[in-house]
């Protein structure tokens, strides 16, 4: 099978992939859901003309500069002033409070005086300054968050100022998760002579629940397809089975053997990028089944190109990751036959801040990719780049936060 471009294989991912059933969680549970359906504003915000500042309510055209008017009550963000205003008269109102019907301006303190019960103008106010109107920011029936949107700090704000206690989210993808590998141990377990460290599991698994995902860790199977087979089987109501390592053609390569005997139908098994080529993806049963390449860097750059899409998808998300374009700090050598993902720094230049890629490019580099700000990403056969250009990147910040 000869190799697919990134393109078409995450088209292949994520095609005909329909969102998740919607379910209602309290707006404090809420944070990075993403919503189910669109959100109609409740009511007006704010309810009332409300006053932007503390100081006097009054009528402008009385007003003017040095003019005395008697103060006869108060109105305070909670509690109104209920009264009528009579000629000469103003009020004390402090920020958020009702704008007393009657008024049309505020005096903000710091240009009045005051003597005992009376308030002097020092600078005249302009009618209408300082008063947010009825509604100002959103009125009732408004539709200011749409379905697919994810729900971050400003957006659950907004939610709430709505009048939202629950809001209607997709469910969250089920993801579980494989390692294999006769080499790997549990983080903080005592690896034996020719053993290493397992970061892959717990790595995708962090990226998997930024992305809005709920995990199972099904831990570590051996170099067997029946131990991978058994692990794998385990998963039953996955949306996603991510199987990691066992990815390419070798003696110890068995996952796509192993799930191809419990029934997964295999789409594609390699792709034509720079780290990441031996990537399979299937499905089994209602799983969709990502199978990652083990090298670290290397299954943490497929969890970004494909996993974090693919639970996009499941959960209708509106916005997904794109590249920015960012300045070239230093040259970049021409590109071969596969989409390259290179880590890179940002850093700060005369010009502003630019990208620089990572001397090694090596797929094992866990500290280079932990000092890395982003991936820039090369196109197959791209000419070579000057300092200067501009390439796509990805942010870390974005695709991993
Ligand atoms: P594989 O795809 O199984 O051939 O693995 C490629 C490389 O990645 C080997 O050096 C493995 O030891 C390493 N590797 C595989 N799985 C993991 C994992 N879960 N955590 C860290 N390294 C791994
Ligand atoms: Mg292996």
């Amino acid at each position: 099978m000869s190799l697919i471009s990134v393109e078409e294989a995450l088209r292949r991912v994520t095609a005909g992939i329909r969102p998740l059933a919607g379910e209602d969680v309290p707006i404090e549970a809420a944070h990075g859901r993403v919503l189910a359906s669109d959100l109609v504003a409740r009511r007006d915000q704010p309810p009332f003309p409300a006053s932007a500042m503390d100081g006097y309510a009054l009528r402008a055209a009385e007003a003017g500069a040095g003019a005395r008017l008697k103060v006869v009550g108060v109105s305070r963000a909670g509690e109104r002033f209920d009264g009528i205003l009579g000629p000469g008269e103003a009020v004390r109102i402090f920020t958020g409070a009702p704008v007393p019907e009657c008024t049309d301006a505020i005096l903000i303190q710091e240009d009045a005086e005051v003597i005992e019960s009376e308030v002097i103008v020092r600078e005249a106010p302009r009618a209408g300054r300082f008063i947010r109107p009825a509604g100002l920011d959103f009125k009732a029936g408004e539709t200011q968050l749409t379905a697919g949107t994810r729900l971050g700090p400003r957006e659950i704000a907004l939610a709430a100022a709505m009048n939202f206690g629950s809001l209607p989210v997709r469910r969250r993808p089920k993801v579980a998760i494989l390692s294999t590998g006769d080499e790997l141990v549990l983080p903080g377990e005592t690896p034996g002579h020719d053993q290493i460290v397992s970061s892959n599991g717990v790595a995708l698994a962090a990226l998997a629940e930024a992305a809005g995902a709920q995990v199972e860790d099904l831990g570590i199977a051996g170099d067997t397809e029946a131990a991978i087979a058994e692990a794998a089987g385990r998963a039953e109501d996955a949306d996603i089975l991510v199987v990691i390592g066992g990815a390419s053609v070798g003696d110890h390569d068995l996952v796509k053997p192993a799930l191809e005997r419990s029934g997964m139908q295999v789409d594609f098994w390699r792709v034509a990028m720079r780290p990441g080529k031996p990537l399979m993806f299937g499905v089994l049963g209602p799983a969709k089944v990502l199978g990652l390449p083990g090298n670290p860097v290397s299954a943490i750059i497929c969890g970004i190109v494909f996993l974090r899409p693919l639970i996009a998808a499941l959960l209708g998300a509106s916005a997904t990751d794109k590249p920015s374009m960012m300045r070239l700090a230093a040259d970049l050598p021409a590109n071969g036959e596969r989409q390259e993902f290179m880590r890179a720094r940002i850093v700060e230049t005369a010009d502003g801040p630019a990208v620089i890629a990572a001397t090694s490019q090596d797929s094992s580099l866990l500290v280079t990719l932990a000092r890395s700000d982003a991936l820039i990403v090369r196109a197959i056969q791209a000419s070579p780049a000057r300092a200067g250009e501009t390439v796509p990147v990805f942010l870390f910040s974005q695709v991993l936060g």
